[in-house]
């Protein structure tokens, strides 16, 4: 609680300082880094704009969300939106909109690193001073040659420091290389992976500065981290190759390394890297797809982390439980058919004003104004045992707000025939009656319909369900005729009995 007040007012000061406004003043701090790292953890999500949220990305969302959460910490959203080809700001949209459908909300950010440029050169300039970078002019060609030759022995391609001391002109074209040292061994103690450990001199001198002077990835993360506290890196493994070059550099510019935690891929069902081939991939096209973020959230954090057998977890239990370091090394399979179970049990015990809310923009999409119908939270209700996700559930509620065209063929062979005329006819008769139009009155109605014609209920309550619905299945009989109303129900029986009659016509033909 005290931790908690404390960075809060230390934001707050530094908000007001223009902290994080992302104009490369961020250094500026009055506090001890080292004190704050102490005191608070401070993870990041730092996605490049390239794309949509997918799937993958949001894990590692989640599982930095979670650290930071647990611990009382912050949890910050960085922008790496260097790149400027292939960085958009409809993906920036997508990736907000994404976390924000998901609830991962952050504490700072987003935080764009095409608004540090000055913050990353101002580094780079410091490491050329203290003579640990330079500037490399070696061409495309020799450079090719060099990987050729490792390659031709079976080497791992790597610079050969060839500019370090070449002392190059600045008006000639150059990029400018981080010097890495020659030896020694580099510690990642991973909190997911355990002890990695690389030999220095399997390292090369990385470009941190292109041609063009644009900063590159490794150099503008290391930057950020430290600027912004990061406390705890939590990633794909992807980048875990990365670390020794990160932790290099940080130690260059004598700053503390945070700890890391590389999480492992997710595989799709065929066992190779999880992408667009294998369905949705994309967090929003899960929303589309009539998924709950409830459902999605708690999928997630079973794809490597697991708590005993337990499958279903609130968001509570979630921040109490999730552990990083019990996360697995090994890769998880993402499985479409458990997200689809676990869907089904937040929509059946989800509040159904919260559902409503999310139903609605899929009725939406089958041009559906809910409000032309009876009340949402009413339609949910009856529903909400019967689907496995919204889509589904907007589809078997269509009947409730539009006459259908046909009726199921199977289902009217069925119920409607020539025997169903008179429950039909009894039917309308009675509910044309009917003054107060409400469940029970209803359920009442067709009971004794059924009783006065001595036939058992369902002999009355399927061919006045297929009337009604166009199909064999729906609500209870009383519930769906509630919410179709009088008026359509009245209108849909008389479509039933011409049907009736115009299949006795055609018999006797
Ligand atoms: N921007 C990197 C990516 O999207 C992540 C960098 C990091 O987490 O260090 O893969």
């Amino acid at each position: 609680m005290f931790l908690n007040i404390f960075h809060f007012l230390i934001v707050l000061i530094d908000n007001k300082l223009g902290f994080l406004s992302g104009t490369g003043r961020i250094r500026h701090t009055f506090y001890s880094p080292a004190l704050f790292r102490k005191m608070t953890k401070r993870t990041r999500f730092a996605p490049s704009p390239t794309g949509y949220l997918h799937v993958g990305g949001a894990r590692t969302a989640l599982f930095s969300w979670l650290h930071a959460r647990k611990h009382g910490g912050a949890f910050i959203l960085r922008i790496e939106d260097t790149d400027l080809e292939r960085s958009t700001a409809e993906s920036v949209n997508a990736i907000l909109e994404g976390m924000t459908w998901l609830g991962l909300e952050y504490d700072e950010g987003p935080l764009y690193q095409t608004k540090r440029f000055d913050r990353y050169n101002e580094v780079i300039d410091q490491l050329m001073e203290q003579g640990l970078a330079y500037r490399c002019d070696c061409s495309k060609d020799r450079l090719d040659a060099l990987r050729e030759h490792a390659m031709a022995h079976k080497e791992k391609p790597r610079y050969d420091s060839h500019c370090r001391n070449r002392n190059i002109d600045p008006d000639t074209p150059h990029v400018i290389r981080f010097r890495n040292p020659d030896d020694g061994v580099v510690v990642v103690d991973d909190m997911v992976r355990g002890r990695v450990t690389y030999n220095n001199s399997e390292l090369d001198d990385l470009i941190i500065r292109r041609t063009d002077g644009s900063p590159t990835y490794n150099l503008t993360v290391v930057v950020d981290d430290s600027d912004m506290n990061i406390s705890d890196v939590i990633r794909g493994d992807d980048h875990l190759n990365n670390t020794p070059r990160q932790i290099n550099i940080l130690q260059a510019l004598n700053k503390e390394i945070p700890r890391y935690a590389h999480l492992p891929m997710i595989l799709g069902d065929d066992g190779t890297r999880l992408s667009k081939r294998h369905g949705a991939v994309s967090v929003m096209q899960y929303m589309e797809q009539g998924f709950l973020p409830e459902a999605l959230l708690n999928y997630l954090v079973r794809l490597g982390w697991s708590h005993g057998d337990q499958e279903i977890f609130s968001q509570e239990e979630l921040i109490q439980l999730f552990d990083i370091a019990n996360v697995n090394k090994s890769a998880s399979s993402f499985n479409t058919e458990k997200l689809l179970w676990l869907n089904q049990h937040y929509i059946k015990s989800a509040d159904p004003y919260h559902l409503a809310h999310l139903l609605s923009p899929h009725l939406g999409r089958l041009a559906i104004d809910p409000t032309e119908g009876p009340d949402i939270v009413e339609v949910v209700k009856a529903q909400q045992e019967r689907a496995n996700t919204l889509v589904e559930m907007a589809e078997i509620s269509e009947f409730i707000y539009r006459d259908f065209d046909e009726f199921d063929e199977n289902a009217a062979k069925k119920h409607l025939r020539p025997v169903a005329r008179q429950a039909l006819e009894e039917m309308k008769k009675s509910l044309q009656a009917l003054t107060s139009w409400d469940v029970e009155h209803l359920h009442d109605c067709v009971e004794q319909v059924s009783t006065s014609l001595d036939l058992k209920m369902g002999k009355v309550a399927q061919p006045l369900r297929v009337a009604v619905v166009g199909r064999a299945a729906s609500p209870g009989i009383d519930v769906t005729l509630y919410l179709v109303g009088k008026e359509a129900c009245l209108r849909r029986i008389d479509k039933a009995l011409a049907y009736i009659e115009k299949r006795e016509q055609q018999a006797k033909a």
